[in-house]
């Protein structure tokens, strides 16, 4: 990879944090943003972000603060900042039309085995890349944030996408130190997503029925679930969860998993008189002005750090 040029559209929250990602990976790293002066600010942050990991002895591949850096470049102009690059990974704004614009800007500039690659949270491929002439290198790779301490990535191919970029997509998260995962085919959420939302809604629901305070629901993930899917998954969970494996688990449990699927209710409308009461719950926890939002935020972050460190 000595050498090789990544560069980042889009120099926001994701931007840098990719940026960041790549950086620690050994590869050269050019950021482009459209605001005039929003890459070199971008760099200013990156600096002051990769320093304060290095002090904290949480910055992430082999080499040093300063020699991650010096790999570092920003740019108001596309065309330069795309020069070499072999990989472009876009992170504007979640907003369909820009991204179609901006894909077909970035196909104009770059040769034919470039990987187009989109952050995107919630398009799919099929309409993120709609307007450029050759999908077949185009994928999405949707991070989570913050990237730099939790290493999903999802890969989502377009219709065309070839396999070998899909593999492409994979190594090159593996190699930054990312945990990649392939969606066989799009799928609206993708699939961290729809599983959150799965999460979201019963939660919900639990609280807006009044079986359970807002306190409590969440402390049923952080202090059970979520304990063990910091290490392991549902199904292992299953596999686990009874002497002989996952056969045997639903030998056990099959008929009461459905019976209680089939009491869940109806989408929640996340809105109206439990909307409101459920805000008025999770503020009199955390009060929404922003010193008290970015005390939790710093914490969270925090405390990923040492998990992110434990899992190693
Ligand atoms: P952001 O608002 O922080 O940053 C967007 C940046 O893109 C801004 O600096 C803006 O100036 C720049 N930009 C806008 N239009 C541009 C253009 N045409 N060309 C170049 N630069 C342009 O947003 P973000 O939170 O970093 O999100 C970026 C993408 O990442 C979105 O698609 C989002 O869905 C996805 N994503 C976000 C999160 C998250 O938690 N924030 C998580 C996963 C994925």
């Amino acid at each position: 990879y000595k050498g090789k040029i990544i560069t980042v559209v889009g120099s926001g929250l994701i931007g840098r944090s990719w940026a960041m990602v790549f950086l620690s990976g050994g590869y050269r790293v050019k950021i482009y943003d459209n605001q005039p002066g929003q890459a070199t600010k971008a760099i200013a942050e990156i600096r002051k972000q990769v320093e304060e990991l290095q002090d904290a002895q949480m910055l992430r591949g082999k080499l040093s603060a300063s020699e991650q850096l010096s790999l570092l470049s920003s740019h108001d102009d596309l065309s330069q900042a795309l020069e070499g690059a072999f990989f472009v990974q876009e992170c504007v704004f979640e907003d369909l039309q820009a991204k179609q614009t901006v894909f077909q800007a970035v196909e104009n500039h770059v040769g034919e085995d470039t990987i187009l690659s989109s952050s995107t949270s919630c398009l799919m491929p099929s309409n993120v890349f709609s307007l450029v002439q050759n999908p077949k290198r185009c994928i999405i790779s949707h991070p989570v944030n913050p990237p730099y301490y939790v290493r999903l990535v999802e890969l989502v191919p377009h219709p065309e996408t070839l396999p070998t970029v899909m593999d492409m997509a994979f190594e090159l998260m593996t190699e930054v130190g990312q945990a990649p995962v392939r969606l066989r085919k799009e799928i609206d959420g993708f699939a961290l997503n729809r599983v959150q939302y799965a999460i979201i809604a019963e939660c919900w629901r639990l609280v807006e029925d009044n079986v359970i305070s807002v306190k409590d629901i969440d402390l049923v993930m952080s202090e059970g679930l979520g304990m063990r899917y910091a290490f392991i998954g549902p199904i292992e969970t299953m596999h686990l969860n009874a002497p002989n494996g996952l056969e045997d688990y639903l030998g056990r449990y099959r008929e009461g998993i459905r019976r209680v699927l089939s009491s869940f209710g109806p989408i929640p409308e996340f809105d109206g008189e439990a909307a409101a009461r459920i805000n008025k719950e999770i503020c009199e926890l955390i009060p929404s002005d922003q010193e008290h939002l970015s005390a939790r935020r710093e914490r969270r972050d925090q405390l990923l750090m040492g998990l992110a460190k434990l899992k190693k």
